[in-house]
């Protein structure tokens, strides 16, 4: 579409969109503004007014801002700064469209030359990223977790707000401090450094922190390490949250796995467990490691005389008198009934007088019977030890089973080693 005074060859070229317009009629679209407002293909009555391609909200200031083009002030700058607009296309579709206008002087006449950039798609993403940062903020904002950053030498370089509720402080306070200062265990921190140097990242990686009031958390950290552009180790970024509730949750959990509920020493499962790794490391060692078996003498008697109540009394202060006599490395545990078990890290010689030690304190023990009597009780012991070479903790139990056995059968209130021998009748 040549027009008179302008070269259109150039402007057939432009990638933005140029529009030439007298008295608000359309006089030259160049490609791209033809394809900005949609009229290829050719649009059966299409309009070639400018407004009819403004939206409606748009048109006021679009003709003032033309009438300013065409009529300057004296004192107005020659070009007017850029300006945005909602443009409806001959399809209907709406655009945002960021233009320029100048007047120019045509062969018949002044005319305004107006160029038109698309910034639909700009704008739209704008009002995207808005969204997300927006988004990004209330989760931010509101996370659980607490997000923190530290610079190479270990200082909080940024911290989530999550950390008010976790640890009781603002940001600002963590932030510029060392991150050792949180950890009550140094180790903690140093183990995790090593993860994350050893790994580059860790997941789920257990800790503690102390709060402001000095109470003492478990967090799990998941965080990787961050490097500069010259791939060096920068600090670590990442993510813990307090598992505390989870923690103790998972101690109850373990403590009602593990514990006799009358009694308050290992049950059954606990005790083997942990015997059999004993058993296992004292082979390992060439260590001596002895099994007792302990099984109270005619106790259907004291539950028959004495009602069941009486006879759980009983059974919890015999484990009671039991386990004041052990030690730390020492494994105590119900087997169940009134049969227990006790996992000695010692030599024969040194189990037996154990065993003798503890026959001893049973037989002191006294138990009112409600009518102003007391009466006592007796254990069986049978004594079980491992040999060198003895791969197989089955093996020590069943001796220690059958000691207890022939205990029983010498008489009761008896101690029997697994070789046979009475060592106190
Ligand atoms: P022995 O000298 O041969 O061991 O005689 P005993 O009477 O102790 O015989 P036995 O081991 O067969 O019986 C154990 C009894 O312990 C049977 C059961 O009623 C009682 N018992 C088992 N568990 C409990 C308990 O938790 N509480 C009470 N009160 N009694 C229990
Ligand atoms: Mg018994
Ligand atoms: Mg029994």
């Amino acid at each position: 579409m040549p027009i008179d005074g302008f070269d259109t060859r150039f402007a057939d070229l432009l990638p933005t969109a140029v529009l030439v317009v007298r008295g608000g009629i359309l006089r030259y679209l160049n490609p791209a503004a033809r394809r900005l407002l949609e009229l290829d293909p050719a649009v059966p009555g299409a309009s070639d007014h400018l407004m009819d391609y403004v939206h409606e909200l748009d048109q006021a200031r679009a003709r003032q801002r033309l009438s300013a083009v065409e009529n300057p002030a004296p004192d107005a700058p020659m070009a007017k700064e850029a300006s945005e607009f909602r443009v409806v296309t001959a399809r209907r579709n709406l655009r945002i469209v960021m233009t320029n206008s100048a007047a120019i002087a045509l062969d018949d006449g002044p005319a305004i030359v107006i160029t038109a950039e698309d910034m639909t798609h700009q704008s739209q993403m704008e009002a995207q990223l808005r969204e997300s940062e927006r988004e990004f903020r209330r989760l931010f904002e509101n996370l659980q977790d607490v997000y923190y950053r530290t610079d190479v030498n270990g200082v909080v370089q940024k911290v989530g707000p999550g950390v008010r509720k976790v640890l009781g402080y603002e940001p600002r306070e963590i932030e510029g401090q060392d991150a050792a200062f949180y950890y009550p265990q140094s180790e903690d921190r140093e183990a995790l450094k090593q993860a994350i140097a050893a790994h580059g990242e860790v997941s789920d990686f257990p800790g503690q922190m102390v709060r402001r009031d000095g109470q003492v958390i478990d967090i799990s950290i998941s965080s990787h390490a961050l490097f500069d552009a010259q791939g060096r180790f920068a600090g670590v970024e990442g993510v813990w949250r307090d598992v505390t509730q989870r923690k103790n949750l998972e101690r109850e959990l373990y403590r009602l796995a593990t514990t006799d509920t009358l009694t308050g020493i290992a049950n059954r499962r606990d005790f083997l467990d942990r015997a059999r790794q004993s058993f296992a490391d004292a082979a390992r060692r060439q260590a001596p490691m002895c099994l007792l078996m302990l099984d109270l003498d005619h106790f259907k008697g004291v539950n028959d005389r004495h009602g069941h109540l009486q006879g759980d009394q009983v059974l919890v202060r015999f484990a009671q008198t039991v386990a004041a006599l052990l030690d730390g490395d020492t494994i105590f545990g119900r087997l169940g009934g009134e049969e227990f078990g006790i996992g000695l890290p010692a030599t024969p010689e040194d189990a037996a007088s154990m065993a003798q030690r503890l026959q001893a304190q049973v037989r002191l023990l006294r138990f009112s019977d409600g009518w102003g009597g007391h009466y006592g009780i007796t254990t069986s012991i049978g004594v079980a030890c491992a040999r060198p070479g003895d791969r197989r903790f089955d093996s020590l139990l069943e001796n220690a089973d059958r000691a207890l056995y022939a205990a029983k059968r010498a008489g009761r209130d008896c101690i029997v080693a697994d070789n046979g021998v009475v060592l106190t009748g």
